[in-house]
């Protein structure tokens, strides 16, 4: 099927859709991105991507190209125009073309390139890996120091994908002076008895959108939140283990570095804080 997609304020098949080979975007990894989920054809915590997106471009001192309404409108026209249910609306934002290749940033009026697609998942939340959960890895975390900026420089977790695929297991999770920062492309967390522990924000981790979600349903909940460093030792000996994004939502972890959790099976409470995520979010949805 040939999606239709977002570009510098366009509807175009994606078969026509162009981006200059000078984009900084392309040549820099210069721009920052998002991905909200859509469920039954409407967008899981909108707000909260937008927020994110502002406090990203903001870290690159680029200008947001468009208001969160008109953000939503596009969002919900390629929702519309592709027939998604259930899936996910990626979005970019790049410092734009200059028309030549130069370390030093354009004119601050330079035109962005925005970039919107959207990817068809159906079933998204009906995962069967939700119910057998997630195997990782621990590698170490080699990506830059603001890791809370959601810029379009994948190539480190894409390789440490690439290294949990090798190794049979579904994804890794990033070690740094002993202590777990987060996964290839989400939060990761420990279960001690009616405890979350989940590492403090700072530049070392993205802000997970889900994550701010996840404790702020699990104190409703009635559950400890603990945020602070923990260990790969420290998780091999919790109850449980997972990890939250706003794609995979609340996916329990089984295992770690070979070590089963527990009974090597899904935790009650990884399944109780996706349930209530979905419920509440889909309550939420727009
Ligand atoms: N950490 C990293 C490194 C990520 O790439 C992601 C997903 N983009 C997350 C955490 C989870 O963030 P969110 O819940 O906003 O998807």
């Amino acid at each position: 099927m040939t999606r239709t997609v977002f570009v510098n304020g366009d509807y175009l098949p994606e078969t026509e859709a162009k981006v200059s080979v000078f984009d900084r975007g392309f040549l820099m990894a210069d721009g920052v991105y998002e991905v909200t989920s859509v469920l039954g054809g409407k967008l899981i915590d909108f707000a909260g991507h937008c927020r994110r997106l502002a406090r990203s471009l903001d870290a690159l001192e680029m200008t947001n190209p468009h208001s969160d309404d008109e953000w939503l409108a596009i969002h919900r026209e390629l929702v519309a125009r592709n027939g998604i249910v259930d899936g996910m609306v990626y979005l970019q934002v790049t410092r734009g073309n200059p028309g030549d290749r130069d370390f030093a940033y354009p004119a601050a009026d330079l035109p962005p390139t925005v970039v919107l697609f959207t990817q068809s998942k159906p079933g998204l939340a009906e995962s069967p890996a939700a119910k057998t959960g997630w195997k990782v890895i621990s590698i170490p975390d080699m990506r830059w120091g603001r890791r809370d900026i959601k810029t379009v420089q994948l190539l480190y977790p894409s390789m440490g994908k690439m290294m949990a695929k090798k190794a049979g297991v579904d994804d890794a999770w990033f070690v740094e002076d002993g202590f777990v920062t987060e996964g290839t492309s989400n939060n990761a967390y420990i279960v001690k008895g009616n405890k979350i522990i989940t590492r403090q924000l700072s530049h070392d981790i993205l802000h997970g959108i889900t994550r701010a979600a996840v404790l702020r349903f699990a104190r409703e909940a009635q559950f400890e939140v603990e945020e602070r460093n923990f260990s790969i030792a420290e998780a091999q000996d919790a109850d449980e283990a997972f990890i939250t994004s706003a794609s995979a939502f609340v996916m329990p972890v089984v295992q770690i570095d070979g070590k089963d959790l527990g009974s090597g099976k899904p935790g009650p409470v990884a399944a109780r804080m996706r349930e209530i995520y979905l419920e509440e979010m889909r309550k939420a949805a727009v």
